[in-house]
């Protein structure tokens, strides 16, 4: 079972063949009733080093599915980093969100008191839900946290490492470095995808965006000259490369069909709905950049920030971005495997 499946297949979950099934290491419960925190750290790895992975703090049905979900994302880690190349392992912290928060500071300083009390195992970092605040509050307690306010904001990295895998993508299969005259259209353009937009502008890419916030996709016409598209539109248009930048779950029963590019490289996260999307897209012929591959710039600055590398250090291993997606593409087509699976398996050999 890869990455993108481990979800909702519990109606019962039975947790230890569940951990074992996954190649877990360990899962940790956290419960404060000062402060209301009911907090998950899942550690799927740390063969290659401490397990780097963000904390989510969303609201959840079920302690089940928030478990499930830690799971799910402590396991994409582990595979993101290894195929990175990162010295890290991976892990993830769920925080249940109370319907009524009120001590967020405490309860974040109650979360740092648990990350502490695993020795160092686990980083934690932003994801869904928390901000750079809540990581300067948890460095308090506790020094395993990446992403701090200091740290700065991962999207420039996540853009790059996303501008140079669509690049090699390119190269692969239109045989050419140069992207003048290429035409990409990219899926939202927010944090990410609007940097993606004007990388691609620099070296004269023609542009179609969408994005449900109006003055995203205006500012992208008025400085690229971009056309604009309907949301519902854009996986469809004619175009060479669709960069899904906004949502996961884009590439599915719906959406493939109507695809027209040639390659998908973008930087959301998830991107194939279910795991076999990736043999679907490889029988029409639509080279896929596996995202999770493509989209670890921003770990791989996280990373390096914290393990106190410089930023050339870090801006070389972002340029290895642009390898790895080129070695995706040439084993995928040598074995006859989608590019999902084939970067599947360069993490499950690292991870060995
Ligand atoms: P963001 O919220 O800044 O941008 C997402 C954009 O998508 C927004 O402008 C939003 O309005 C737009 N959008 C939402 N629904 C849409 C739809 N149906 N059609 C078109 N546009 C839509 O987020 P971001 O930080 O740019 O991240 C984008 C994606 O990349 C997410 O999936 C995120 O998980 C992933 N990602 C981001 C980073 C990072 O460093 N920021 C790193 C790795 C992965």
């Amino acid at each position: 079972m890869g990455v993108t499946e481990i979800h909702a297949a519990t109606a019962t979950l039975d947790i230890f063949h569940r951990l074992e099934k996954e190649g877990f290491g360990e899962l940790h419960l956290k419960v404060d009733s000062t402060t209301g925190l009911h907090a998950i750290v899942a550690i799927h790895s740390t063969k290659r080093g401490p397990a780097l992975g963000g904390c989510r703090f969303i609201h959840y049905d079920s302690s089940e599915e928030a478990i499930v979900d830690a799971l799910r994302l402590a396991k994409g880690m582990s595979y993101k980093a290894a195929v990175s190349n990162l010295p890290l392992g991976g892990g993830k912290a769920v925080i249940m969100k109370p319907l009524h928060l009120n001590n967020r500071p405490g309860l974040f300083k109650a979360f740092g008191r648990f990350v502490q009390d695993l020795g160092g195992r686990y980083i934690t970092a932003l994801d869904s839900g928390t901000v750079l605040d809540d990581m300067d509050i948890i460095s308090e307690i506790t020094p395993y946290v990446a992403s701090k306010t200091n740290d700065g904001d991962p999207s420039p990295y996540t853009a790059q490492g996303t501008f140079r895998g669509l690049q090699a993508t390119v190269k692969y299969h239109f045989k050419k470095e140069n992207l003048n005259g290429l035409h990409v259209a990219i899926q939202g353009v927010g944090a990410v995808g609007y940097l993606l937009a004007r990388h691609l502008h620099e070296v004269g890419a023609t542009l179609s965006v969408s994005d449900i916030d109006k003055d995203a996709v205006l500012r992208c016409q008025q400085e690229f000259g971009a056309t604009i598209v309907e949301p519902h539109q854009i996986h469809a248009i004619d175009c060479d490369v669709l960069a899904p930048c906004a949502l996961g779950a884009t590439l599915n029963d719906d959406t493939i069909p109507a695809i027209k590019a040639k390659i998908i490289a973008g930087c959301a996260n998830n991107q194939l709905a279910r795991e076999h999307h990736g043999q679907v897209l490889r029988d029409r012929h639509i080279i896929y950049a596996p995202d999770y591959v493509i989209n670890a710039g921003g770990l791989i600055h996280a990373a390096t920030r914290y393990l106190h590398l410089s930023d050339d250090k870090a801006a070389q291993h972002i340029e290895g971005i642009y390898d790895i997606i080129y070695t995706i593409c040439e084993r995928a087509d040598k074995l006859n495997q989608p590019t999902s699976v084939i970067a599947n398996h360069i993490a499950e050999e690292r991870l060995k």
